[in-house]
């Protein structure tokens, strides 16, 4: 998926290093109570970090963005959409942008307003409200502080680990799923995961499931979603071969796949994203219809 060279690319949308005193004080780095309750959360908004192999590179506790300050060039380059089609940070900030300028003017069509959700952007260990960030756990939304938090690292590792392709719209679609979970924060769904955490058609495949297509109809919209700044759309028109590495990033991340790669043997009843395979059609129910109310995997008997 690649960017429209001239678009500007808007940072204040994304936050970088550090918690910046937003998280609550005294979690432990790297585990301790802080480490629990991002597993539990992690089990409901992410990828289960029980489920992610052990990445040898990062094992010592990783140096630790304070201020944040030193870390802002993450993204301090990032002003255009050639930068973003250059660099994996950039590209996760324009991919904020253009999502949230979706959702901004797409919500209103069904009653809703878009509340603005930042994006946390950091290398290496942060913290969040819902504990420690690691690329251990993967992208996350974290309810109680209302953010996303992406290390852009994970990517390579769910090429190495899981087999995804890589390439820009497997990288956007993990964004654009992230931003699927707010907004079902916002129209207050989130619970159902909590209460049916587990199995092949519980609540919190259902969220998930429901994240997908969500990112699917923002994928459908892409090319048309306008750069406030320009006018022009942030993306052009999608390929088929970028429709398959997002199918790809969508089977990698599949409970079934994941569950093979670790533990040898699938169990669908511990499911909490659902199959590789229907986490690429609900992708694709959204990408195809475009259409919010075609996301309701609540309102199917079953969703696999
Ligand atoms: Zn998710």
């Amino acid at each position: 998926m690649t960017f429209n060279e001239n678009v500007r690319l808007d940072t204040s949308q994304v936050r970088t290093g550090g918690g910046g005193g937003r998280g609550p004080g005294g979690l432990a780095i790297g585990g301790g109570i802080g480490g629990l309750i991002l597993t539990l959360i992690l089990m409901f908004f992410g990828i289960n970090p029980d489920s992610l192999p052990t990445d040898s590179g990062s094992s010592s506790p990783a140096q630790v963005d304070t201020a944040g300050d030193a870390s802002n060039s993450l993204v301090a380059n990032c002003q255009t959409g050639a930068d973003a089609n250059e660099d994996i940070w950039c590209r996760m900030v324009g991919a904020v942008n253009s999502v949230q300028a979706f959702w901004s003017s797409e919500l209103p069509r069904y009653g809703r307003e878009w509340r603005m959700t930042e994006t946390v952007l950091y290398d290496g260990v942060t913290q969040s409200a819902c504990g420690t960030a690691s690329n251990q756990v993967g992208p996350f939304y974290c309810p109680l502080d209302q953010s996303i938090y992406i290390d852009a690292n994970f990517f390579r590792l769910l090429e190495d680990q899981f087999g995804a392709q890589g390439g820009p719209l497997a990288q956007m679609y993990v964004v654009a799923h992230e931003y699927g979970h707010a907004l079902q924060d916002q129209l207050g769904l989130l619970g159902r995961a909590q209460q049916d955490p587990q199995g092949a058609e519980s609540g919190a495949v259902r969220i998930e499931l429901m994240a997908d297509c969500l990112a699917g109809v923002w994928v459908g919209h892409a090319s048309q979603v306008p750069d406030p700044a320009t006018g022009e759309p942030f993306l052009q028109p999608i390929t088929d071969e970028q429709i398959r590495d997002a199918l790809s990033a969508a089977a990698a991340v599949g409970d079934d796949n994941i569950q093979e790669r670790t533990q040898g043997r699938v169990t669908p009843e511990n499911w909490t994203h659902g199959s590789s395979e229907a986490r690429q059609r609900w992708f694709l129910q959204g990408y195809q219809t475009g259409d919010l109310n075609q996301c309701d995997t609540f309102a199917v008997q079953s969703v696999n």
